[in-house]
């Protein structure tokens, strides 16, 4: 018997969950996910190696889980989207035999009417079922004024909270790209978080409730770039928790339970030290785009001949080619780099046969 549920989580199970994680030392991937390629993928490789897994999804990736041809006129299908990938993961999860927290990336102050509209679709899902659609949303408010930031945010958490959903800030600004917010001009400062904007919000969010998760500028960068650039200080995560045990009198471990955003292309060392001082919870986008591609890649090339003609390849002109361009056989082989890529993941997560 597991220490967790299998399904998708919701209430305390999740702030029970990633406590356990603070205090094994260990923090879970949390993978974004755009079809049910990419989360059949995940399931797959949470249950072989035997863990918790974290699937998100951006609004982006909501919004192509729809489809691109489906018009997205005030988040309409982004809240689809969205609810359609949770209901997948909700039937797959258990199937599978996998704890899952089912979470949303970033939502900036515009794309509000997004989680809005998926809070609304989790409280219909709760009157019939007991429990929300999705575990948890993460509200992205960096670029407004702090104040601002947790005002709206407390705001969204009482009504999330009331359902057993948590909630993931996020305090200075990850630099690069994703998803179509484009941080690579910021101000350097505003790449690193100081440990007071960490208390404040501590104290205005555990007024509502402690489901909640900060994520935290320590020279973290979405996507993968030339090295040298911004410089990854973990010890600002140390430093806050520090902080927040002194100015509230706190006794244990990391009060503040941190995700850590653009881990991609981070050393062993580095995600291990963000660890110890209570990252949780690692993203992991960009090194997964591309493992699934060069799944897809390494299968096409030594098929090139097969591969131009419906019939027809190197054997013979009449040889039908059928078997070897069925999208099930190469996005299959796209799901299979990915898995490989993902178990790296939970290997230097030090999140391996967790769910024990
Ligand atoms: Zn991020």
């Amino acid at each position: 018997m597991s220490k967790f549920r299998k399904g998708v989580l919701h209430g305390d199970e999740v702030t029970a969950l990633l406590d356990y994680a603070n205090e094994k030392n260990f923090a879970i991937p949390a993978v974004n996910v755009v079809g049910t390629n990419t989360v059949n993928a995940c399931l797959e490789t949470a249950r072989d190696i035997n863990s918790p897994i974290i699937i998100q999804f951006s609004n982006g990736g909501s919004t192509f889980f729809a489809g691109k041809g489906l018009d997205n006129e005030g988040q309409k299908a982004a809240i689809l989207g969205g609810v359609s990938g949770a209901m997948h993961v909700h039937n797959m999860a258990e199937a599978y035999g996998v704890s899952v927290i089912l979470h949303t990336d970033h939502c900036a102050k515009k794309l509000l009417p997004w989680v809005s509209g998926l809070i609304d679709a989790s409280e219909r899902h709760y009157e019939k079922n007991k429990m929300p659609l999705y575990s948890s949303h993460m509200l992205d408010l960096s670029e407004e004024p702090i104040e601002e930031n947790l005002e709206i945010s407390t705001d969204y958490f009482k009504r999330m909270n009331a359902l057993g959903i948590s909630i993931e800030v996020e305090l200075g600004v990850t630099g690069g790209e994703e998803d179509g917010v484009d941080n690579t001009d910021i101000d350097n400062s505003k790449l690193y978080t100081q440990p007071d904007e960490v208390a404040y919000a501590y104290e205005k969010l555990s007024e509502v409730s402690d489901r909640f998760t900060v994520a935290a500028a320590f020279g973290n960068v979405h996507g993968v770039y030339k090295p040298g650039n911004v410089e990854l200080t973990p010890i600002i995560l140390k430093n806050s928790q520090d902080h927040i045990i002194k100015k509230y009198g706190l006794s244990g471990n990391n009060p503040i339970k941190f995700v850590f955003h653009g881990g991609s292309g981070s050393s062993t060392a580095e995600i291990r030290e963000a660890i110890d001082y209570g990252v949780v919870k690692m993203n992991i986008d960009t090194d997964l785009q591309w493992a699934f591609w060069t799944g897809v890649r390494d299968y096409y090339e030594p098929h090139v001949g097969y591969m131009q003609s419906q019939i027809g390849n190197p054997e013979g002109d009449d040889i039908p080619n059928k078997k070897k361009y069925d999208p099930r056989k190469w996005l299959r082989e796209g799901e299979q780099s990915f898995k490989k890529r993902l178990v790296k993941a939970f290997e230097d997560l030090n999140c391996m046969n967790t769910a024990v």
